[in-house]
């Protein structure tokens, strides 16, 4: 059995969800798992944050023109009268649901039951056309057995219980259709696995199942060797490890969500990529194996902000890291970048919620300078030192470019630098052209 997953512009029209089902009916039995149509989950966020702002008017003409799409697109899915009544009523029934909420208490939780119906909605479309041309499929709720924990990551035994006892109730089926990204949370509410997570549902579904491989087909042809956004004439990787697909997919590679490697790395499942418009593409295949003296690309992270703490006199007492590193954790604030001198410490995070009350606490160690905007240029490959002229060669290539911060070491498949953001397409494209 294997999971294959399906993004939002695979899904994105009555056309490409029949090229989606002609995919997935291949004679084996696959498991299904689909994003909203493209654009449905912005529009919905769109309709929540008009809700926020007490605007319904403003909400209800989200609503009607989103209504009006699918209604556009049920018509040119089904071809008999039967299914284009009940597609209709499928359509009616969830934006009637959406428009059920009133500004009056909107709060985070209504916004993620609103959320949640791209998903809800896609996938009852695509079981419907799945039944109207005879195929042995089944649609499963994930609200059913994904959940995430108080931590807000994966309950990883309670999914691999319901998920296992959900199939098992169900077998005999082809082709099982399942929700990306919604879940519940630890108290039972309606949630999500954060934007671009149906990818992750994609990988916990396969390891909860131990399923022989998981396919995340999308609208390019495998992971790129930069950035296809910033870089003219990027290629297609044929294999990546598990570690080097983890690293690029954190450091910005928007085909894979941050965190959808580990689950089917601990699993031990291969993870191919796939392009929907091109099935014949070999794509990039993500497994254990590592090629060895290479470098296999560069990514991006954006929105970075650089603190530096000054302090000559703390700086090489012992525990001192340790409590710099304790402010981070108390305001929950993961760090991704560390750099150290003898007279001040460099950290980078992406998650600003809390950072003056970082700097307040962190002055008590000495002084505190904040670069914002700043982007983390990530070069993923073999670089063990071993392998001598890459970090020159990485670093030839910025010449000219102000890099705030260098980081390499913590493995043996990554060199970090912070720039400026005003310099992040010079960084790729220049790194593009001197290491490929
Ligand atoms: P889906 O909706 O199928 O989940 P996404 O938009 O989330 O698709 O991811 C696919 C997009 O990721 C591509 O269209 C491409 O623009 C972007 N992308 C960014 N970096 C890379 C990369 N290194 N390789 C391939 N695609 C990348
Ligand atoms: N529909 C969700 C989003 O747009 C999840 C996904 O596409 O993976 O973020
Ligand atoms: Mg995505």
């Amino acid at each position: 059995m294997k999971v294959l997953k399906f993004g939002g512009t695979s899904v994105g029209s009555a056309s490409r969800i029949k090229e989606v089902a002609h995919l997935v009916c291949n004679g084996e039995k696959n498991i299904v798992v689909l994003s909203a149509m493209s654009g449905t989950t912005n529009n919905l966020v769109e309709i929540a944050n008009h809700l926020y702002k007490n605007d319904r008017d403003g909400a209800n003409s989200v609503i009607n023109a989103l209504e009006q799409k699918y209604f556009k697109e049920i018509d040119a899915l089904y071809s008999t009268n039967e299914y284009k009544e009940k597609g209709k009523e499928l359509i009616e029934y969830h934006f009637n649901h959406i428009r059920s909420y009133t500004v009056d208490m909107f709060t985070a939780f209504e916004e993620k039951a609103i959320l949640a119906q791209g998903e809800l909605i896609s996938t009852a479309m695509f079981q419907y056309h799945l039944a109207e041309t005879g195929k042995n499929s089944v649609l499963l709720n994930a609200l059913d057995f994904m959940r995430i924990d108080k931590q807000n990551e994966p309950d990883m035994p309670y999914i691999k219980e319901n998920c296992g006892s959900v199939f098992k109730q169900n077998s005999g089926y082809d082709i099982y259709v399942v929700q990306g990204y919604i879940c519940r949370n630890a108290f039972g509410e309606i949630d999500n696995l954060q934007r671009g997570g149906s990818d992750y549902t994609a990988s916990l579904i396969g390891a909860a199942l131990g399923v022989d491989e998981i396919q995340i087909w999308t609208d390019i042809d495998g992971m790129h060797n930069n950035d296809p956004r910033f870089v003219e004439n990027t290629r297609s990787i044929a294999k990546l490890s598990f570690d080097e697909a983890a690293e690029l997919a954190y450091f910005g590679a928007k085909i894979l969500h941050p965190t959808s490697v580990l689950p089917a790395k601990l699993a031990n499942i291969p993870v191919r990529l796939l392009n929907t418009m091109k099935p014949d593409a070999v794509g990039t295949l993500i497994s254990h194996f590592q090629e060895k003296h290479r470098i296999e690309a560069v990514a991006a992270k954006d929105n970075i902000t650089a603190i530096k703490i000054k302090s000559g006199r703390m700086l090489l007492a012992h525990g001192f890291l340790r409590k710099v590193f304790e402010i981070f954790e108390s305001y929950k604030t993961p760090i991704d970048m560390v750099t150290t001198s003898e007279v001040g410490v460099s950290v980078t995070i992406d998650d600003n919620r809390h950072l003056s009350d970082i700097v307040e606490d962190l002055k008590k160690f000495g002084t505190v300078e904040i670069d914002a905007n700043q982007v983390i240029i990530c070069v993923v490959g073999d670089l063990v030192a071993e392998n001598v002229g890459y970090a020159s060669k990485i670093l030839n290539s910025l010449k000219g470019i102000p890099v705030r911060m260098i980081s390499y070491g913590g493995s043996n498949h990554n060199v970090s630098l912070l720039v400026n953001e005003k310099y992040k397409k010079e960084a790729l494209n220049s790194l593009s052209k001197h290491l490929f």
